[in-house]
Parts: C-alpha cells; structure tokens; sequence
C-alpha cells in the first residue's frame, strides 16, 4: 500500500494545512480541571509536526477526544491537550472554541507563517460520526491541504476522517506513514511463527477481526474477556463473567453471535488457537475480592455467581512456550483485568515474556500503553501502535477506510 505523503508535496511553505491528528489522550483531575494523563500520542506526532514548522506552514490541529456523543462536554474540550503540545512545542497554541463556524475562519484566515491552532473536539457535532457532507466542508474551510496523522481514528467512517479526504488533497504525515511501516512487519511476509496474542473486553471489535486474522497467523493466544467468549463456545459455564455477545457488523448491517461466530472460527481454525486450560476467578471485580483457581484439566467449574478475571498458570505456562518459539508476536489486550493487582499475573508474564523475546513485537492499543508503563516495559518492543482497533483492521487485511483518498494511484 503506497500513501501521498508529506514529502511528496511540492510547495508546502506558507500552506494552511489541516493536520488530522487522534489525540485521544486518557485525562486526569488537575485543580478544578484536567490535564493530560499520557502524552504519547502527542510525542508521537511531533516529527509531522516539526517537518510543517520547518516548511513555514500554518497548521490547524483536528481530532476527536473521548466519546462526547454529539454534545459538549467539559471534561473533554481539548484545552488540556493543546495546553501540553504547546509546552512540549514551547511555542503557543491558540486553543479555539469550535470547529467550525465565522470565528473559527476568522482566526484561520489571519493567521502567521509558523502559527498553531487547536480546534475543539470534533465529536461535539452529531454530524461527525453521521460523515455529513455540509459539516465535512465546514471542517476544511479556508484551508489548503490536509495531512493526515490519525493512524488511531483511521478506520472509522466520519466527517473529519473519510469525509475531508474527498475534499482537499491529502497526504499521511510521518506518523501514519510509521505505523504502516510497523505494522507491515506483522502483516506481509512476517518471520515464522507468527503468534497472536489477544485479549482485552471490546469482544466485538476483536471476534469480529478473528476470521481474517487468524488466516496469516500460525497461533492465536486467546486470554482477558475475549477468553469468556471461547469458552462458552465450547461449552464451559463461564458464571458471571464479563461477555458481550450480540454485536452489529457495520459492513453487513445485521447482528452478529460472537459466540457462533467463535464456534465458526473454531471449527475451522481450531489448531492454530490455544485457548486458557485454567483460569482465576473471582466472586467481584475489586482488590478485595475472593479469588479461586479453576482448572479445567482438572474437571473444575467455576461458580455461577462468579467471574473469571485472569488466565491461570497453567495457561501461562502453554502460553510462554509459544511466545518464545515465536519471531513475530503481536499483542493487543490485556489478559485480565490488570488494573487489580490480584488478576494482573497473566498480563505482566506475557507482557514481560514478549519484552525479553527476541521476535519482531508489535503491540497495539490504548490499554497496551498502560500495561508498558505499569510493568515499566518501555522501549522494550520493536513497535508500539497508537492504535488499537485500527491496528487489529488493518492486520486483518482491511483498507482502513480514511486511507482511500490517500493511496498512491
Ligand atoms: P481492550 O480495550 O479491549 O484491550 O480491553 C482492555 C480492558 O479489558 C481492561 O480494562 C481490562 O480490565 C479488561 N479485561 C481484561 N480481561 C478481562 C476479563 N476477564 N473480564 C473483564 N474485563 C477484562
């Protein structure tokens, strides 16, 4: 897949260029507001952003935060993460209070060589996630390009992704291109065996990737809250356990079984997955919860009430085997619930057995980044996404839909 990138325009200098970011960053209570908990993907777009600097651009920074669902929200208004670019910058960000409309064009219209502008969040319009046609025009108003860094935004079809690119030329920027580069390692003639290991609770996102995936690796690890879906589908109470199974695949517009889907999968992939032969459980999701065992080896069954929170030992132990026969491993979701230290085993063992690897590693995901810093495992792996879902769309072989009007004809 080859992009439009920055280094193929002719004349940036003086530009005004919309630069698409994903600066979707977790939040933490300063004072009477909030400040940026995690700045990676901040740091992460500043080569793309020094390279415009360098051009004598103006650029006008577009993303989304969190999920406001079409309305203003306080707590998600991006002034803290423009207050962070611009000390990271050192150089202001002049932080407007919309995303469109009169005063917005205004500013874009006066501004300087060299200045930099933060819209607000564009998730505050309904029209976003809609991909309207009026709003998407609105958004690219006044301006002379886009670039597009939003690796983590680009597999969802919305205004300020599929809906600008169709509107003014549009180059992916130096992260975009990184991520492709990354990513590629895992998806195009990787270094055999290629192993899977898949966890975390957006149990839709993921079985609904599984078919496609599954095809161009040689294992799939399956652990966390995707594990509950497995092991239903074959047939092993699971209690309370945290399990989401009717979904609506967007692509097919109907509702979906994760579980029959699984059973499909099973049925024809079944060698390449290993599933957990033992599991923790626990009677609630706390730090002060009762924790038990359940080993499936060993006939036992877990409590109806209760809910299993991590892989068992066992199971890491099956799991370390394949991880360290592995040259190419790419993980994406926690294997319990980690943020609780007694459910948290699982995930620092893989975590920490794919550090020490010496396999190709490539990790995705917001959560991913949490379990890094938690087990201080930084800089430890050969890529580290920015993207979770659009990570796991892309391995599946899906064309994310914003890079269409990007592609090198
Ligand atoms: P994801 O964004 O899909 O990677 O999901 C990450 C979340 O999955 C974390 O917040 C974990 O606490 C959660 N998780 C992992 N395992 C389980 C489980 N067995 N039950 C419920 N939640 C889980």
């Amino acid at each position: 897949m080859e992009l439009k990138t920055i280094r193929d325009i002719k004349q940036l200098s003086g530009k005004k260029v919309l630069l698409r970011v994903a600066y979707d960053v977790p939040l933490k209570p300063k004072g009477k507001g909030w400040e940026v908990a995690d700045d990676r993907r901040i740091l992460e777009t500043l080569p793309t952003i020094k390279y415009l600097l360098n051009n004598k651009c103006k650029i006008v920074l577009l993303s989304w935060l969190n999920r406001p669902d079409g309305r203003v929200v306080e707590k998600y208004k991006m002034d803290p993460v423009a207050i962070r670019l611009a000390q990271i910058l050192k150089k202001p960000v002049q932080k407007l209070n919309d995303c469109i409309g009169p005063k917005v064009f205004e500013s874009i219209e006066k501004m300087k060589a060299g200045e930099l502008i933060m819209l607000e969040n564009v998730r505050f319009y309904p029209e976003e996630e809609s991909n309207n046609k009026l709003f998407s025009k609105l958004l690219v108003h006044g301006l002379d390009l886009i670039v597009f860094d939003a690796f983590a935004q680009a597999h969802r079809v919305h205004s300020s992704t599929v809906g600008i690119t169709k509107l003014l030329p549009t180059y992916a920027g130096l992260l975009l291109e990184k991520e492709l580069k990354e990513l590629s390692k895992v998806s195009s003639k990787p270094k055999r065996p290629l192993v899977v290991v898949l966890g975390g609770a957006k149990i839709s996102d993921k079985t609904a990737v599984l078919m496609e995936l599954i095809k161009i690796a040689d294992k799939v690890l399956i652990g966390g809250g995707l594990a509950n879906v497995f092991l239903k589908a074959c047939h092993r109470p699971i209690g309370r356990s945290f399990i989401e199974d009717k979904f609506v695949d967007k692509a097919k517009r109907k509702k979906i079984s994760s579980v029959k889907l699984v059973k499909k999968i099973l049925k024809k992939f079944g060698a390449k997955i290993v599933l957990p032969v033992d599991m923790l459980a626990g009677n609630i999701i706390d730090a002060k919860a009762l924790v038990e065992k359940i080993d499936f080896e060993a006939a036992q069954q877990i409590n109806k009430n209760w809910l299993f929170l991590d892989i068992g030992p066992k199971t890491i132990a099956n799991f370390l085997v394949e991880i360290k026969r592995a040259k190419t491993i790419f993980f994406n979701g926690p294997m319990g619930v980690f943020e609780i230290d007694q459910f948290s085993f699982g995930t620092k063992k893989i975590a920490e057995a794919i550090a020490r690897s010496k396999a190709i590693s490539v990790l995705g995901g917001g959560d991913t980044e949490m379990v890094i810093a938690k087990y201080k495992l930084a800089g430890k792996f050969t890529h580290v996404s920015t993207g979770g879902g659009a990570s796991l769309e892309f391995l599946a072989g899906a064309t994310l839909p914003a890079l269409k009007y990007i592609l090198k004809k």
